[in-house]
Order: C-alpha cells, then structure tokens, then sequence
C-alpha cells in the first residue's frame, strides 16, 4: 500500500496563491470537495491509495498571535473549523482524505498547541521545526542561517527536534532533516548528536516521514538522507510517506525513489493513521 501524508491544498505566499487562484476558483475554491478531488485523482495515477492534506497551522487565523514573524500573522487569514469540515465534506463523497494538519514545534506554545489539536477531529498531526525563535530554518526571507551559522543551526534544530518528540503532540516528524534544505549539509562533528536525537525519538514512539519534497528544493535529496533512514530503521522508528505537494501535479511525486529508499533502509512497512492511531501495512 503507499499513500501521501503530508499535503496541501494551496502554495505559500500570496504571490503563489494569486498565481494558481484560477485553478482552483473552477472547482469552487481551494478547500472545495472538485479541488480536493484533484489531489485524489493525482494520488491514484500514482497508485496512492490514501491521501492525508495537513495544511500549515500558519494559515489559520486562530494561530495569529502565536508567532511574531510578520509573514506567519499574513499567512493566518482562514478558519481552522471550515477547513476539517471540508475534508470530512470530502470523505463523506468517498474520498480517500485524512483530516490533517502540519503543526509548527513552538516550544512556548504547548498549551495552545494542545487544545488545538483537541479542538477538530484530526486524522494525523505532522510536528514539524521551521522556526528557531525568530528565525527560520527554510524561509529564505527570515534565514537562521546568516545569524547562526551552520554548526549552531544543527545543534539548535536537533534540540528542538528532541523537544517536539519528546513533547508527544505529533503523530509524524515532518522532513527531520530540514535545516539542509539550502543545501547545507550536517556538519560531521554533529553525527553523535544526531544519533541521540534518533534514539530519543524512538523511545518517544514518534513516526517520521520519508518525504519526496526535498527532491525539489535546492538540496536535491530526500528527506531524511539514506544513511539517517538505515539509522531510524535501526532504532525501531516507525515510518510514513509523503511528498509535502502544494499542487495536484507533485502528488507523490518521486515516489519510485523515496520507496526504493525506505526498502534499502531495511523498511517494509508504512504507517497508516485513523483519528490518530497508528497501524502498519505492507508497503
Ligand atoms: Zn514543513
Ligand atoms: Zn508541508
């Protein structure tokens, strides 16, 4: 079985939005059953069986004041309740939609993460790292990068990593090893850290996800690399699979690498989730 765990309905930024706002305007919107159905139809042309659309909690306006950064308050312009109505709108049409969210790891925000989480009838939760306070480990407008430098991004990202694990909000780690998206590598003196941050995350019981999506960043790579999947799988981490589309056309995209990938690492099963329990299948 595959399926696509980590999707959105639309692109980040309202420069892209506006771009594809014809495309889905057609359909009646971007949270419309016609629009979803396009990411249904991608999926099964790629003999994806179940699709879970975790859009960024950025995007809804109840998070607003959660974050200081001025292009995280632009993005929080929907509603969070209209959203999950939707997708369960989409599965009640027979669609094969998890109702899901891609949750940012903000280590002062655990109470109001929480009862978010607790507020819709969420499929899956994706944790992911994007910010380092203030700074951001893959927006090139707000880069961490200038400010920290490479070694202190690592180690700061691995601690947050850590911390999302061991907070046990998430479901799935989203793209662990994100910080090399601008193509910067982990910095080698870092590998026995990285291999504490594993070992944590698998006492945490935490799935991670082997996502396609770095394949069209500037990395040029899956996330995780090969030799962090082969480590996962050591340590017992169970695994999903994802392509983080933005648009119809990236669903499961590169699928025939990233699974190639998880067999190589020794994985034969994925992770399936139903209102937040986890099972294995066959991949
Ligand atoms: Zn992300
Ligand atoms: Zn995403």
């Amino acid at each position: 079985m595959l399926t696509d765990y980590h999707l959105h309905l639309q692109p980040d930024g309202p420069g892209a939005r506006e771009a594809d706002r014809a495309r889905w305007d057609e359909h009646g919107g971007p949270r419309s059953v016609g629009w979803i159905g396009r990411y249904v139809e991608a999926a099964r042309a790629r003999a994806v069986d179940e699709i879970a659309i975790t859009e960024h909690v950025h995007r809804f306006r109840e998070v607003r004041h959660w974050h200081p950064n001025p292009w995280w308050q632009d993005e929080a312009t929907e509603d969070l309740a209209g959203h999950c109505a939707a997708l369960a709108e989409a599965r009640a049409a027979g669609m094969p939609v998890l109702i899901g969210i891609e949750m940012d790891w903000i280590p002062g925000r655990v109470d109001d993460i929480r009862a978010l989480l607790a507020s819709q009838p969420f499929d899956i939760v994706l944790g992911s790292v994007h910010w380092l306070g203030d700074l951001a480990v893959d927006h090139p407008d707000y880069p961490c990068w200038d400010d920290l430098g490479p070694e202190v991004t690592w180690a700061r990202y691995f601690d947050e990593l850590g911390a999302a694990a061991a907070s046990g909000l998430f479901d799935v780690l989203a793209h662990p090893d994100l910080p090399k998206v601008f193509g910067t590598p982990m910095p080698p003196v870092l590998a026995g850290r990285r291999d504490e941050v594993i070992v944590a995350i698998a006492d945490s019981g935490v799935a991670v996800e082997c996502s396609s999506a770095g394949l069209r960043k500037p990395c040029r790579a899956l996330y995780p690399d090969p030799d962090w999947l082969a480590a996962f799988h050591a340590a017992g981490v169970p695994v999903t699979l994802a392509s983080d589309a933005h648009r119809p056309e990236d669903v499961a995209r590169d699928y025939p690498t990233a699974v190639a990938a998880l067999r190589g690492a020794g994985y034969e099963s994925i992770t399936r989730f139903q209102v937040r329990e986890p099972r294995q299948v066959a991949l």
